[in-house]
């Protein structure tokens, strides 16, 4: 057997090798490393499969996040709610532009965020709503989306883990998660669900004049060359990047089902077990398990990971700290955040090895380690 890793992009590339290259060396021999073809046709193939009029691809998640901001015009003071169960990512755009994070709770079951902790954070400085699908699962976003337009708030989703993902409204209509906010935005990290084979991002966006800014603003904010109208940032997507994307994204829908059958076969060996709840999967949402993340009750998670380390089975804490109390936060912020489901989560999740080349005799043997350790 394989050295077991949380994430196994070796052997997925294996599979796409002969495509992968030669596109790669299409892209050096046509020596069109910025821009080209390849990005316009990325850009639109992925709108096309999120299901919105616009993408503007960029250099990375972090940065789709801190466009998106931009180009909604919040000035410092304004404030952002987030979750602070989320990668830093999300909350260091805030801090960077001098906006104020105001954190939310999230539920304990979806991990997303917590629509009465919603409710009660807004204020009248509130100027976005950053949702995140945290582990591959949408937020519960018809309440989120009605909540925010009652107060004419945009929401800017954090689809960073979730994209393939689908949301079902209650009147049965499904929406892609990433083309239901004002903007969203995407990562394209080696690790996430749609991963290139370096650094990449993307926003979306159904809003014409809004999908310009985020341009301009990805673009030195400029529109004709050399005549720069706001301060902006440089911000784009390789070439090769979106040339080895456009091939990973036909098989995106396949590589879901692949994490959601890995997903299936552990939900099953672990279900009846008291000391292990398997992800929730919200009615409403078609989970893609960018993390298979287990909460682990009355058992030391600390010592499950160390100890199903030194048995060969890499697992992770998604995230140690939240975000909240990240001294990158309480450095630069006096409040005091109440978010006990939170600070509960923070010492009961553990997420287990979770990518598309899972095979069932890997899945056993990680399956046979974590009930030994928690069992103990
Ligand atoms: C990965 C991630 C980001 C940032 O993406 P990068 O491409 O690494 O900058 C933002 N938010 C979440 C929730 C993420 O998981």
């Amino acid at each position: 057997m394989h050295k077991l890793q949380m994430v196994d992009l070796k052997r997925q590339y294996q599979k796409i090798k002969s495509e992968v290259d030669t596109a790669i060396q299409h892209v050096i021999v046509n020596t069109a490393f910025i821009g080209g073809p390849d990005v316009h046709a990325f850009a639109k193939e992925i709108a096309e499969y999120i299901g919105v009029k616009h993408a503007i691809p960029c250099a990375n998640g972090t940065d789709a996040l801190q466009i998106a901001l931009m180009a909604l015009g919040l000035q410092p003071g304004d404030e952002v709610i987030t979750p602070s169960f989320t990668y830093m990512a999300t909350v260091e755009v805030v801090l960077l532009l001098r906006l104020t994070p105001v954190f939310v709770d999230v539920d304990e079951d979806t991990f997303t965020m917590n629509l009465d902790s919603l409710k009660n954070a807004i204020t009248d400085k509130t100027k976005a709503i950053i949702p995140v699908h945290l582990y591959g699962q949408s937020a519960n976003m018809e309440p989120l989306l009605a909540i925010a337009n009652e107060h004419n708030i945009p929401v800017v989703e954090d689809n960073a883990q979730a994209i393939g993902g689908t949301y079902t409204f209650s009147d049965g209509r499904t929406a892609k998660t990433g083309s239901m906010g004002v903007i969203s935005c995407t990562s394209f990290f080696p690790s996430k669900n749609l991963g290139g084979y370096g650094d990449g991002g993307a926003m979306f966006t159904n809003d014409d004049a809004l999908a310009d800014k985020l341009k301009m603003i990805a673009n030195h904010g400029q529109k004709v060359r050399y005549y720069h109208e706001m301060v902006g940032c440089n911000s784009r997507l390789d070439t090769i990047q979106a040339a080895i994307l456009r091939i990973k994204l036909r098989h995106l829908d396949e590589y879901c089902a692949a994490r959601s059958s890995a997903a299936d076969y552990y939900d099953n060996a672990f279900k009846n077990n008291p000391k292990i709840t398997t992800p929730f999967r919200a009615g409403y949402s078609k989970h893609v398990f960018h993390q298979y993340t287990l909460k682990l009750n009355g058992v030391d998670r600390d010592a499950v990971n160390l100890a199903l380390a030194d048995r060969g089975v890499p697992s992770m804490i998604y995230y140690p700290v939240p975000c909240h109390k990240q001294k990158m936060v309480t450095d630069l912020t006096s409040q005091a955040f109440q978010l006990p489901v939170t600070d509960m989560l923070q010492d009961m999740v553990i997420s287990l090895p979770m990518h598309t080349e899972l095979t069932e005799e890997e899945l056993r043997f990680i399956v046979e380690n974590v009930l030994a350790v928690v069992n103990g």
